[in-house]
């Protein structure tokens, strides 16, 4: 079996009550079949309060109106825990914000961006993430698996990585590569020519490549409208999926009426401004941060196309992704007076995540409809 995991997976430390915004609100906690058991059998004199809080159809730990977990005591730190310790924590609970995706043989782990932590340790860092692998000698088998696509998949989320990566290259360049490299193996999948996705790979090692994926970005950046209609169609579609936290909204609200309400012209203009702004007085650097984050959706999602054959969307839900954060970032810029800090950036990333990543269902709907609508190849 190999594992593998991003090299700051080590770092993370859970704040606990110090959480600027606790993982143990706002979501349903689902309880996995070993923890209702123990849960089922507990003893001791903690069994009333335990039976009581737990919704035992829905498999869910009950919540308070405001959609705290039953458990979380007013200092926010998890009553069970300080009851029965840490081994009684339900394996979401002992895991999160710790996520792992599995294929045959393989383990990738990750920390989720839903965590404020976990978006500090991300958007803080400046040194390009590097992954970590570990063999053991299990083995498996699993009916239903293309180890031989998966691992097309591996090879070309290798190169999307060092592409990403590349910090000769402008960010705008480096995604516009990611995204043709996916858009080309995808038409090599639905043409029944998975053998041909090693030659895609090959080609996007090419310099030819680097330069005709300058030149679509020297052109995207001069159609104001395209740039305004997709930032705008991105944003929208957020509305469609279900609202986890109130908070989420209304920085969508902000974005609709400070940067899309009065046109592509007053978009552009303002988009402009907070570019240069960016460049010149924001205190970190925003093309690294970018990176970070685009690295992040890549190497957690990318190869999960192996179950579905659905290889492009995965790169388009990744530019998304920063596509939402970066506006977010201009209308929060916007309402601060023309301000902006890394509490600003980690708070908007990982509001985003949890909207999308705390919920299978918003995440398969934007998928959906990102998939529906091929924003960035019509
Ligand atoms: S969100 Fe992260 S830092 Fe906050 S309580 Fe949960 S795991 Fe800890």
């Amino acid at each position: 079996m190999l594992y593998t995991r991003p090299d700051y997976y080590k770092e993370f430390t859970c704040t606990a009550e110090q959480c600027e915004d606790t993982c143990c609100a706002g979501w349903q906690i689902v309880i996995d079949s070993a923890s209702m058991k123990k849960y089922r059998g507990e003893k001791s004199a903690y069994k009333k309060k335990l039976h009581r809080s737990i919704h035992w159809l829905q498999k869910t730990f009950k919540q308070d109106k405001e959609k705290r977990c039953a458990f979380l005591t007013e200092e926010n730190l998890c009553d069970m825990y300080l009851n029965l310790g840490e081994k009684s924590l339900c394996r979401t609970c002992r895991q999160y914000p710790r996520h792992m995706e599995e294929f045959e043989n393989v383990r990738e782990a990750s920390l989720s961006l839903s965590c404020p932590e976990v978006a500090k340790l991300l958007l803080s860092r400046k040194e390009k993430v590097k992954f970590q692998y570990r063999e053991t000698e299990e083995e498996e088998e699993w009916d239903d698996f293309s180890p031989f696509l998966y691992s097309q998949l591996v090879d070309a989320r290798e190169l999307m990585i060092e592409l990403l990566q590349n910090r000769k290259l402008s960010i705008e360049n480096r995604i516009v590569l990611c995204l043709g490299l996916a858009y080309d193996m995808q038409n090599r999948i639905d043409a029944d020519e998975l053998f041909g996705c090693g030659d895609v790979i090959e080609n996007y090692r090419k310099q030819a490549y680097f330069s005709s994926a300058g030149r679509k970005v020297d052109r995207y950046r001069k159609n104001i409208k395209a740039q305004y209609q997709f930032a705008h169609r991105v944003i929208e579609d957020l509305y469609q999926l279900e609202l986890l936290k109130e908070e989420w909204d209304m920085l969508l609200q902000e974005a609709q009426v400070r940067l899309f309400g009065k046109g592509e012209d007053v978009y552009a203009e303002i988009m402009d401004e907070f570019s240069e702004w960016i460049q010149t007085e924001y205190q970190w650097d925003w093309n690294i941060q970018c990176e970070q984050l685009m690295v992040y959706f890549i190497y957690t999602y990318f190869c999960g196309a192996v179950y579905d054959e659905r290889i492009l969307v995965n790169a388009e839900m990744a530019v998304a992704a920063v596509s939402v954060i970066w506006n977010l970032m201009a209308a929060t810029w916007l309402k601060n007076e023309k301000q902006l800090d890394l509490e600003d950036v980690c708070s908007i990333a990982y509001r985003y995540s949890r909207e999308l990543e705390h919920s299978d269902e918003n995440l398969k709907r934007y998928w959906n409809i990102l998939d529906e609508e091929k924003l960035l190849f019509r």
